[in-house]
C-alpha cells in the first residue's frame, strides 16, 4: 500500500496508540491529535523519535484542518467512569468533535472512520446484535451522554456521506481490552486484573450474570484498517469478539490466570447497565474477511503481563 498521511484523533489513548503503532508499521505517516483527557503520554512515548510520527495537543471540540489522506476519529472518553464525569463535555466531544472532523474530511478530501460503539444498541432486545438492529437506548439515563452522543455521531457521518459524498466508515466497537488500558479508567478488565494482582476483592457489579464479549486490541486494530480500506462504504460494521461470557466468569478466569487470592465481592449494579452484549460479526467476516484470532486466555495473559510490569512489586 502506498504511504499515506493519516490523522488519528484520540491517538494517545488505549486504542489510538495501538492504531498509531500499526499504521507506522505499515509504513504510513501518522499525525496524532489528543487533548490528553484520558490519554497516557507513555502510550506514545516510544514513537516520539519516529520521523513519520507527529503528536500534538488538540481538543476536537475546536475545528481543525490538516492535510491528510485518512482520518481515524477515536477521540472520546470511553469508560463509563470517565464519560459520566462531565456528561455535557462528553456530548460535545461526540457531536461537535465528529462534526469538526467530518468538515475537515470534506474540505481536504480525506477518508474517515469513526469509532462508534456497541452502546448504540443500548440494553439490547435482540441477541446477538446485528447492524440492522436499532437498539434500546435510554435517552435520559446516566449512559445517555455517551450512547446518544455516539448515535448522533453515526447520524452525522451517514449524512455527510449522503449529502456531500464524504467517504466515511463506521466501526461499532464491542468491549476491547489489552495493554495500555488506563489503570484508573474503571473498565472491567483493568479493574479485575489490578484487583487480582493486588490480592484485593474483585468488585462484581450486580450478580455478575450480565454478559460482555471481549476482543483483544490487536484483533480490533486489524479490523479498523480493513474497514477504512474497503472499496465501498459498507455502512456500520460490528467489530468485536463474539465469544460471550458473564462478568462472574471473567472474574474467575482472571483469578485463575493470576493465581490470585482475591475473593469476589458484590456491589450495586449501575443504572442502565446492559444485561447482555454480543456482536454478530457476519458482516465483518463477509466484507472484511476479518474475525478475531486471539483467545481470551491469551489476550488476558498479555494484559496481566502488562499490568504486572507496571505495578510496584509487593
Ligand atoms: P481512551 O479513553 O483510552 O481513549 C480516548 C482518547 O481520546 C484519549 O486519549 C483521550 O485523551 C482522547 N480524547 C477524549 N476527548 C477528547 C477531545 N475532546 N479531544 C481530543 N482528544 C480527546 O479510550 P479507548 O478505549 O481507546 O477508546 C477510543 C475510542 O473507541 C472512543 O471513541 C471510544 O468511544 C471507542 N470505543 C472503545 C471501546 C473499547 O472497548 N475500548 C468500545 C467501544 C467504543
Ligand atoms: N463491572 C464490574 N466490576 C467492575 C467494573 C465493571 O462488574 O469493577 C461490570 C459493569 O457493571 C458491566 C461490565 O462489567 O456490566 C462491563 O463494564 P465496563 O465498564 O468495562 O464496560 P461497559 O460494557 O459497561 O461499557
Amino acid at each position: 500500500m502506498p504511504r499515506r498521511r493519516i490523522l488519528v484523533t484520540g491517538g494517545a489513548g488505549f486504542l489510538g496508540s495501538h492504531l498509531c503503532d500499526k499504521l507506522l508499521t505499515l509504513g504510513h505517516e501518522v499525525v496524532c491529535a489528543d487533548n490528553f483527557f484520558t490519554a497516557q503520554r507513555q502510550n506514545v512515548e516510544h514513537l516520539l523519535n519516529n520521523p513519520r510520527f507527529e503528536l500534538f495537543r488538540h481538543d476536537v471540540v475546536q475545528p481543525m484542518t490538516i492535510e491528510v489522506d485518512d482520518i481515524y476519529h477515536l477521540a472520546c472518553p470511553a469508560s463509563p467512569v470517565h464519560y459520566q464525569r462531565n456528561p455535557v463535555r462528553t456530548i460535545r466531544t461526540a457531536v461537535h468533535g465528529t462534526l469538526n472532523l467530518l468538515d475537515m474530511a470534506r474540505e481536504v478530501g480525506a477518508r474517515m472512520m469513526i469509532a462508534s460503539t456497541s452502546e448504540v444498541y443500548g440494553d439490547p432486545h435482540e441477541h446477538p446484535q446485528r447492524e440492522e438492529y436499532w437498539g434500546n437506548v435510554n435517552p435520559i439515563g446516566p449512559r445517555a451522554c455517551y450512547d446518544e452522543g455516539k448515535r448522533c455521531a453515526e447520524s452525522l457521518t451517514v449524512s455527510y456521506a449522503m449529502q456531500y459524498g464524504t467517504r466515511t466508515r463506521i466501526a461499532r466497537i464491542f468491549n476491547t481490552y489489552g495493554p495500555r488500558m488506563h489503570q484508573d479508567d474503571g473498565r472491567v478488565v483493568s479493574n479485575f486484573v489490578l484487583q487480582a494482582l493486588r490480592n484485593e476483592p474483585i468488585t462484581i457489579y450486580g450478580k455478575g450474570d450480565q454478559t460482555r464479549s471481549f476482543c483483544f486490541v490487536s484483533d480490533l486494530i486489524e479490523g479498523f484498517v480493513r474497514l477504512l480500506n474497503t472499496e465501498e462504504d459498507p455502512g456500520p460494521v460490528n467489530l468485536g469478539n463474539p465469544s460471550e461470557r458473564t462478568i462472574k466468569q471473567l472474574a474467575e478466569m482472571i483469578i485463575e490466570l493470576t493465581g490470585s487470592k482475591s475473593e469476589l465481592v458484590f456491589k450495586p449494579l449501575p443504572v442502565d447497565d446492559p444485561t447482555r452484549r454480543c456482536p454478530d460479526i457476519g458482516k465483518a467476516k463477509r466484507l472484511l474477511d476479518w474475525e478475531p484470532r486471539v483467545s481470551i486466555e491469551e489476550g488476558l495473559q498479555h494484559t496481566i503481563d502488562y499490568f504486572r510490569a507496571t505495578e510496584p512489586a509487593t
